[in-house]
Formats: C-alpha cells, structure tokens, sequence
C-alpha cells in the first residue's frame, strides 16, 4: 500500500504533531510545506477563523503548484471573555493582540489567560477551541471544514504535553486536561481532530 502524503501549510509543531496524531490511524502521513520558513508570511488579519485559514492554504497552495495544501486557524473563545482571545489567540499576550502581526509565547499567552480569569467560578470558565482547516489548489479554495471541542478554562495548568492553551483546557468527559494526552487521544476528543475527520471524508469521497 502507498502511504498517502498531506501537505499542512503551517510552522507550528504543535500543530503538525495533532495532525500527525489524527492522521496515523489512517495510513496518512502529514507533512509540512516545502521550504515552509523561507516562503513569504501571510499576514493573519482577517476577523474569523475561515477567513484567516483561506488566505494562508490560498497564499502557500501558489508553492507546489497541483497540490492539495490544508492550512488550520484556530483559537480559543472563552465566554467570561466575551469570546476572546478567539482569532487573536496566538497573539493574546500582546497589549493589543489585534494589532501586532507576530506570536507571543504560549506560557505568556497562559499567564495572561489565568490572570483575566481570576476569581471567576469553575461554572463560568466555559469555553471552546475552534478550528478550521481550508484545503486549497493552485491559490484557490476548495473546501472548509470546522471543528469544535467544549471544555473548563482551568486556574492553573496541568500537563506537559500539547501546546498553546492545553495546559488550561480542562476536558470534562474524560477529566482531564488537553495537555494530559497524547496526540491520538487528543485528536479523538480536539477541534482540531473533528476538523481533520471532515477534510478526510471529502477528500476520500
Ligand atoms: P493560529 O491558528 O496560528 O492563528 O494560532 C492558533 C492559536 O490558538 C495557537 O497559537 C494557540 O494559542 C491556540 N490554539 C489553537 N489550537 C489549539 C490547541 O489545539 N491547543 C492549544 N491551543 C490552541
């Protein structure tokens, strides 16, 4: 049998190690992008999720020209933040997350996290990550598909595994923290899985 390759236009190791968890049960090996770090960065300005996933598989798609490209947005909206960090979750610990184009680190993006949340009650720490992924040809769109997991925004981390909010996101059907897995139980339960899941039904079809 061929092992089936697909391309993820991303530099998040975190990133790729989810989908790597959720692809291996299919035979499917995920790769990053050729060259990923020397192509020219997209500027990820847009105000939801779909919009930012289009314009990074559109952009990097135009590099391997006849190739299938996914790229993932994603974030995290908590509602005693009124949604927030949402699309500015990578960016979170920046005094305006909404206008400075570079990450900030995941342990500052935590902190600032916990602190905003201080003294809130375990009942309205509620929260959701989302993800969309947008498969894209040639610069064009071809499909979206989106994901999203419920869970409990914790007071302190648990877990050394994951990335980003992992050690916050507290998941209450299995009590544990997304941090506390490996990357194929996180891809049964995550966002990001559930995201991965749709692409593979319409690209199998
Ligand atoms: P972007 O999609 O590259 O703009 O960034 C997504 C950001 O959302 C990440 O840097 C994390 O802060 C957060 N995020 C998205 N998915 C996850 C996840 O599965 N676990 C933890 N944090 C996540």
């Amino acid at each position: 049998m061929t092992t089936r390759r697909i391309l993820i236009a991303t530099s998040n190791p975190g990133k790729l190690r989810d989908f790597a968890g959720a692809a291996r049960a299919y035979g499917i090996e995920i790769a990053c992008l050729p060259n990923f770090s020397s192509l020219p960065a997209v500027v990820e300005d847009s105000l939801t999720f779909e919009a930012n996933a289009c314009k990074k598989a559109e952009h990097y798609s135009r590099y391997v020209p006849g190739e299938i490209v996914l790229a993932d947005d994603s974030g995290l909206q908590v509602d005693a933040l009124g949604g927030g960090p949402g699309v500015h979750s990578a960016r979170y610990a920046a005094d305006a997350p909404h206008l400075v184009e570079n990450n900030t680190d995941d342990q500052a993006n935590n902190a600032r996290l916990i602190r905003e949340l201080r003294g809130i009650p375990p009942e309205k720490r509620t929260g959701r990550f989302i993800c969309v992924i947008v498969a894209a040809r040639d610069g064009q769109t071809l499909a979206e598909f989106r994901g999203a997991v419920e869970g409990i925004i914790l007071d302190a981390p648990r877990g050394s595994n994951g990335f980003g909010y992992d050690p916050l996101f507290y998941f209450p059907p299995i009590q544990k923290a997304f941090a506390e897995l490996t990357p194929e139980e996180k891809a049964q339960f995550s966002h990001r899985g559930a995201a991965f899941r749709k692409f593979l039904e319409w690209y199998e079809a």
